[in-house]
């Protein structure tokens, strides 16, 4: 008997073993085994048994040594979800595999425990007539078959309290549910915040730095598919659930819901509404400002909205938001208008929150008058200023790659004295303790934060007990603005914002506005400052009308320029030590992807000129049965000697 086998390697093929005589019995497809791979033994999966193999007679077949499972713990459901991952997002068979069971944690396929009958203590609250209809439409959903809905509705309208109550239907029909958090920390205070009403014994809130005795009893409960709750951040969309009932992702719009550094490559959506299918269960994306990926979907009918629109708290009347002019000269991120707010909550003994995006704008070139800043004349993203080591000194434009000469008219007040700019929140730190030595500040942004998911929670507790006045950060500081303390909140320009080279600027920037919006509706003296070169931008006007709108709109503009979630996107980034190798490499991928291709985006350079490792990138855009074959055939391509390259789908990070 033989059998192919799969590691957990980078590696995207199976391997041929020989099955001894007296393991035959227990060697199964979906059963861990190891096996000498390698120097040495190694746990591989198997993935197929067959009487005879197709390799030649010549060619000696090792054995592998030790079954560890008793039953497979792959069932057929995971290997079709791998297969589907892997179609939709590329990566190693193997790999992907091996992230939906964890090697390290050795739990029995048991027989189910014996099920006591369930009680649970509802919340207090009356649904208004409009909750009670929508939980009555989704109630109906749950066990009858798949769907696929999208939950809007403004910040406090009962989103949550509609998704717990379908819980507690699935959890008393002993089924599985899975709520998803953006961020492990969010995670594990709902979850026990959860604990008293569904019970410690039901909730689980699963993260890879669980305790391996806590592991062993719950993935044991997982697999064997009793009556659970799991509470988790995206990687919860991998756990082996066997009975599946109701999956969830709160903040559906969130970033963080896309895997593409590490891997498995995926974004939870897509990911949940497969296992929703396969399960034929109900999938909820829930959002105060839904993505336009899912609002396509809605207008496609793959998913059906149902919105909530009266929410339960009053928002204050003295809310106020403002859109300010930047200042042109370079010694200033701060406009005067925002120093007197700022110094107004000092005194007040109130936090501010300052906003500013400076991701990739290290070297944006702007107009020395009015601080407009250059843009492409295709595609109108910022340009950026590039030297070479050859001497050449250019813009670019790190969205569709064209460049430009540093001769440049300012399209708002024909100035032709550009200059670059570097300065970021560091810049702004400096700048506030200058005006005021007595502050208070906390910097958050991708230098400081590393640990993505503490500090932010670490920031907001410090801003509670008073124990700092602002915080000065990239988008993730958003976190702070939930600390009641917080009454302003400022974005330092949004030109950096709306013009990124990142096509979701105007969605990803809505969305904040609109959580910065809904967080300080309820504050006392609650202000919004926009610091802006231009006052009549969409996001701006959607402020006063409403998230609909403003996504409609952005919609449009989705369209008439050709991108998500119109086409399929699929970043290549390539590295390389040496330049004509880079250069190569990429001119291989793109006649490799030009079959697939509608269009080709670049190749963009990203990183600094002193960089040792050369890295560019190049996008295609394509449309959904194109990219799988697109992806199929980068991941079967194998990297030339001395380079490297990443394949991401749909990506969301462009630096
Ligand atoms: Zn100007
Ligand atoms: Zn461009």
């Amino acid at each position: 008997m033989f059998c192919k086998v799969v590691f957990d390697v980078p590696l995207d093929r199976d391997f041929d073993y020989a099955v001894p005589a007296e393991l035959e019995s227990r060697v199964k497809v979906g059963v861990r085994i190891t096996a000498p791979f390698g120097p040495m033994l190694t746990t591989g999966l198997v993935t197929e048994v067959s009487p005879t193999t197709s390799l030649a007679q010549n060619i000696l077949i090792k054995e592998i040594v030790t079954v560890l499972d008793d039953k497979p713990v792959f069932g057929s459901d995971l290997f079709s979800l791998a297969g589907f991952m892997k179609k939709t997002w590329g990566g190693p068979i193997g790999q992907i595999l091996f992230s939906l069971v964890p090697p390290q944690a050795f739990f029995k396929v048991n027989l189910p425990e014996p099920l006591a009958p369930m009680h649970f203590s509802s919340a207090d609250l009356t649904f208004t007539a409009e909750q009670e209809k929508i939980f009555e439409k989704l109630f109906s959903y749950l066990n009858d078959g798949y769907h696929r809905v999208l939950l809007s509705g403004p910040a406090k309208s009962g989103k949550t309290e509609i998704i717990l109550r379908l819980v507690e239907k699935v959890l008393s029909g002993y089924g599985q549910a899975l709520l998803t958090l953006p961020d492990v920390i969010a995670a594990q205070n709902f979850a026990l915040s959860l604990e008293k009403r569904f019970g410690k014994e039901y909730v689980f809130c699963w993260h890879s730095r669980m305790l391996i005795s806590q592991k062993k009893k719950f993935f044991s409960r997982i697999s064997n598919g009793l009556p659970c709750l799991v509470v988790s951040a995206r990687s919860g969309g991998l756990l082996p659930f066997k009975n599946l009932r109701l999956s969830v992702m709160l903040e559906e719009e969130n970033d963080n819901y896309k895997q593409e550094e590490n891997k498995p490559y995926f974004h939870l959506r897509d990911l949940l509404s497969y296992r929703a299918m396969q399960h034929e269960a109900l999938f909820i994306a829930c959002s105060d400002t839904p993505s336009l990926e899912i609002l396509y979907s809605v207008q496609n009918q793959e998913t059906e909205q149902v919105s909530l629109s009266k929410t339960f708290s009053n928002s204050l009347s003295t809310f106020q938001w403002k859109v300010t002019p930047k200042k042109g000269e370079k010694s200033s991120l701060l406009s005067d208008f925002l120093l007197a707010q700022l110094k107004e909550n000092l005194e007040a003994k109130q936090a501010s929150l300052i906003i500013l995006n400076r991701r990739g704008y290290s070297n944006a070139y702007y107009c020395l008058n009015c601080g407009t800043y250059a843009k492409c004349q295709g595609c109108g993203a910022i340009l950026a200023r590039e030297k070479t080591a050859g001497g050449e000194d250019y813009l670019i434009c790190k969205k569709c790659g064209k460049k430009y000469s540093l001769d440049q008219t300012c399209p708002q007040c024909q100035n032709k004295i550009f200059k670059s700019r570097g300065g970021g929140t560091q810049k702004i730190v400096t700048e506030l303790a200058k005006h005021f030595p007595e502050m208070r500040i906390l910097r958050l942004d991708s230098d400081t934060l590393k640990n993505k998911d503490g500090q932010g929670h670490q920031v907001r507790r410090m801003l509670d007990t008073a124990q700092a006045d602002v915080v000065v950060g990239t988008r993730q500081a958003i976190e702070a603005a939930l600390s009641h303390r917080v009454s302003l909140a400022a974005i330092a320009d949004a030109d950096l914002e709306l013009d990124s080279p990142d096509f979701r600027a105007s969605e990803k920037f809505a969305q904040l506005l609109f959580k910065l919006k809904n967080l300080l509706k309820v504050r006392q003296n609650g202000r919004l400052i926009i610091q802006s070169s231009s006052a009549d931008v969409y996001p701006f006007e959607a402020l006063s009308t409403g998230y609909e709108d403003c996504a409609a709109e952005e919609m449009l503009a989705r369209e008439s320029f050709v991108y998500p979630p119109f086409v399929k996107m699929v970043k290549v980034l390539v590295k390389s030590k040496d330049k004509s190798l880079l250069q190569a490499e990429t001119a291989r991928i793109m006649s490799v992807a030009a079959p697939f291709a509608l269009e080709t985006l670049g190749p963009v350079y990203t990183g600094k000129k002193t960089d040792i490792i050369k890295k560019q990138y190049l996008l295609f855009k394509t449309d959904l049965q194109k990219c799988n074959f697109l992806v199929n055939e980068l991941d079967r391509l194998k990297a030339s000697k001395k380079t490297e390259f990443k394949i991401t789908v749909d990506p969301y990070d462009f630096y």
